[in-house]
């Protein structure tokens, strides 16, 4: 039977070392959250950060913008947060409506404030293994295993899913840990055989329950990153999870695996950015 890998545990651990160290500095990091428009998920997202901040002393400062908001105005919006010296971090919920250019949006963010990590630039940084502001979920999965001592130097590590958000830094943040990666995507031919070599398995779809038990090799660590809604409602991952249970070492449940450590991570972010600001504005 597999180990739980408690994600909710571990992102109270992170959340209370930040804590502690943002009550230290005697000033709060401020994070700046632009919602556009009335999606119901992301209005929860950006509701769950804003509370996160609150737990670990970062001021958040929200900016809801009508949907049909012009790419114009909302580039003057990151232009305004850019320059304000009192603003550390900037991040705009994704997906943003119809008609606006997410990728412009990415590349307009500073990207010392981009604390999701998504800039251009800080892909690159990662790429070339430079000190950059790296993307939360994959970050989040690595202090995961990190937080049970998964060892990743020579493992074999499978990532299934090549979204610049999650597959690709993730594959790029175990490549850095010494881990030999394969990275797959829906054109690989003969997935599960791929999947069964690994050691390390990170599922970041979007099919719900996809990975079954014939993905997996026995006493592998299975990381879950779907957020999946059945029909009837129920939160699942990408990992059949009750199929896969048996054979694992360890695994991650979803909800309360990838998700909160995913949070947690875009306030260590959101510290990270401010750190640096200082340390800049001393050099
Ligand atoms: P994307 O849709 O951007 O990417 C999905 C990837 O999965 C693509 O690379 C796609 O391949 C690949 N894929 C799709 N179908 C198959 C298949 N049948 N076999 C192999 N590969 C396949 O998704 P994201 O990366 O943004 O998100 C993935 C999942 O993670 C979603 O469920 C999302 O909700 C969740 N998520 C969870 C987060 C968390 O905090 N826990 C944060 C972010 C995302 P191709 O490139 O060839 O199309």
């Amino acid at each position: 039977m597999a180990q739980i890998l408690d994600g909710t545990r571990t992102a109270a651990l992170v959340k209370e070392e930040l804590r502690q160290r943002i009550a230290r500095l005697g000033a709060r990091p401020v994070l700046a959250m632009v919602l556009v428009g009335d999606d119901p998920a992301s209005a929860s997202y950006v509701r769950m950060k804003t509370r996160d901040s609150a737990e670990v002393g970062i001021e958040a400062r929200d900016f809801h913008l009508p949907a049909d908001i012009s790419q114009d105005r909302l580039n003057a919006l990151i232009d305004e947060l850019n320059a304000d010296e009192c603003v550390h971090g900037i991040l705009v919920q994704m997906p943003l409506p119809p008609g606006l250019d997410e990728e412009e949006v990415v590349a307009r963010i500073s990207p010392a404030k981009d604390v999701d990590g998504f800039h251009p630039e800080n892909l690159g940084r990662l790429l070339r293994g430079q000190p950059a502001m790296r993307p939360c979920t994959p970050a989040g999965v690595m202090r995961l295993l990190d937080q049970y001592d998964i060892e990743l130097d020579g493992a074999r590590a499978v990532v299934v899913g090549r979204s610049n958000i999650v597959g690709k830094p993730q594959a790029l943040l175990l490549l850095q840990r010494n881990a030999t990666v394969t990275l797959c995507h829906s054109h690989t031919r003969d997935l599960p055989a791929i999947c069964r070599t690994a050691d390390i398995l990170v599922a970041a779809i979007g099919r719900a329950e996809m990975i079954d038990a014939s993905y997996v090799k026995p006493g592998a660590v299975v990381i879950d990153v779907g957020i999946n809604r059945r029909a009837d409602g129920r939160l699942v991952g990408d990992v059949d999870f009750e199929a896969v249970v048996p054979l694992a070492a360890a695994i991650t449940p979803v909800p309360g695996g990838v998700g909160p450590l995913t949070r947690a991570l875009l306030m260590s972010n959101t510290l990270e950015a401010y750190q640096r600001r200082l340390t800049a504005s001393l050099a």
